[in-house]
């Protein structure tokens, strides 16, 4: 088969691959777009096993891209939602602290959200927390009401659809498998043929560092894979809960702690957990896949995290073999929840980047380097924030490939 020529090509169709499509083929009509997922449809990993949740953006340290990208992505996912008819609710949040402990990092959750602008923070007394949720327990509670709830796999499905509209092109069904890189031009190597393109954006979540790695870059993080476990609420005790549940979150970690979701098409999820995973897309609890495993193990940066963190992970472990320790931890936050209650439902796999020093990529990160653009770091909100991250990607890509003008495209027809 001859090889095909486009301009740019995009890997990776999860929500941050095809909001840059979406971008891009927007910004750059003249451009020859391809998006290629090695699936075969868009959103089979992180962007369709998640919690479904518009972030207000309250959790991010102000000034961090998380921050910005989240307060005005939740917005724009909104609004984009509205546009386009995909289900979704601001059904608002509760942040429960249930020790006196954690009153003082409510209180600066509280300053954080009202520093990254959000508005309508609120912290409750007992009765009006329980007049939003009256079955929760707790100390203190923050209200957030401009959290909602979408269903990003729909979301993903039309910016693939829009792309497509514009003059972009999305392959499902083709996996990368190799990148040679030239000074003017790239071929990239996958099961459906080779494709030579100028440039290249890698967002392939789970995998990104590896495809970093078949281009030769020198990628100063590691993807480890956590798990995140969910249970369903039966129909029985899904009233027990109205909204969104959260706890106060371990600064520590990036994750939020397991939460009650309220989802889009009905029913309540319990979750997730954050549980190392010995598989980068494994959704079974015994997933393993021994390349990933070795990947991870013989990563220094992962022992480092392990020697500060071992008792945490410990704790994820036993929670997540362990249903009985699971449901004592989540009555913290809603007292009558029954063993009973919870039905074993879907999981999902965080794409979390590690520094070699064992400290984990709190930000999203993006590195522009010659002809290609690496996405190495977009964990939560990213699904929330995906499209002023497309947004972005395409400006550092535009400034970095020196993309000024459409005279610099080189103007090759797709064949
Ligand atoms: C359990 C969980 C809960 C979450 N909850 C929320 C939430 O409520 N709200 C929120 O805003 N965010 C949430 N997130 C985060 C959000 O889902 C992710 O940050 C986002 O989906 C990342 O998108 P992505 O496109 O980078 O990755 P992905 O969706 O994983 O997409 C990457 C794509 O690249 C493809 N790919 C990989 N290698 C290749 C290759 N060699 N060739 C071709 N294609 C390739 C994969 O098949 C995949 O489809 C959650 C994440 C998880 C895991």
């Amino acid at each position: 088969m001859p090889d095909q020529n486009f301009d740019i090509v995009v890997i990776g169709g999860g929500i941050v691959g095809l909001s840059t499509a979406l971008h891009a083929s927007r910004r750059f009509p003249q451009l020859h777009l391809l998006l290629v997922e090695k699936e075969d449809r868009v959103a089979r990993h992180q962007s369709g096993h998640n919690s479904g949740v518009i972030h207000s953006g309250i959790y991010y340290k102000p000034g961090s891209l998380k921050a910005k990208l989240c307060v005005e992505g939740a917005a724009a996912m909104v609004a984009f939602c509205r546009e386009h008819g995909i289900p979704h609710e601001i059904c608002g949040k509760l942040i429960v602290a249930t020790t006196d402990e954690e009153i003082p990092r409510l209180q600066e959750l509280l300053e954080r959200g009202q520093a990254n602008g959000i508005a309508g923070l609120k912290l409750l007394s007992r009765e009006q927390a329980r007049e939003i949720e009256p079955h929760c327990s707790g100390v203190g509670w923050l209200h957030v009401p401009a959290t909602g709830i979408t269903d990003y796999a729909a979301v993903c499905e039309k910016y693939a659809q829009l792309t497509g509209a514009q003059g972009g092109t999305v392959k499902t069904g083709t996996k990368v498998t190799g990148i040679a890189r030239q000074a003017a031009e790239i071929s990239v190597e996958t099961t459906q043929g080779n494709f030579r393109t100028r440039y290249v954006i890698n967002c392939a979540g789970l995998h990104s560092d590896r495809v970093s790695r078949m281009a030769g870059e020198k990628s100063e993080v590691q993807i480890v894979p956590f798990r995140g476990e969910y249970y369903d609420l039966t129909p029985e005790s899904a009233h027990l809960v109205r909204g969104l549940i959260y706890p106060v979150p371990d600064p520590r970690f990036p994750f939020l702690g397991v939460h009650f979701t309220r989802r889009i098409h009905g029913g309540v999820d319990v979750g997730p957990n954050a549980v190392l995973a010995f598989k980068r897309e494994g959704y079974a609890r015994t997933a393993f896949n021994l390349r990933d495993a070795i990947g991870t193990l013989a990563y220094a940066g992962f022992w480092r995290m392990t020697a500060k963190y071992w008792r945490s992970g410990a704790g994820e472990f036993y929670r997540s073999f362990n249903k009985t320790a699971f449901v004592r931890a989540v009555q913290s936050l809603l007292p009558e929840i029954r063993s009973s209650d919870l039905i074993p439902d879907g999981s999902g796999v965080r794409a979390q980047a590690l520094r070699r020093d064992g400290s984990m990529v709190d930000d999203f990160q993006f590195v522009c380097s010659q002809n290609m653009l690496q996405v190495w770091n977009v964990p939560s909100p990213a699904a929330t924030a995906s499209l002023p991250i497309g947004r972005e990607i395409v400006r550092l890509a535009q400034e970095g490939f020196g993309l000024e003008s459409q005279g610099q495209m080189n103007g090759r027809s797709p064949n």
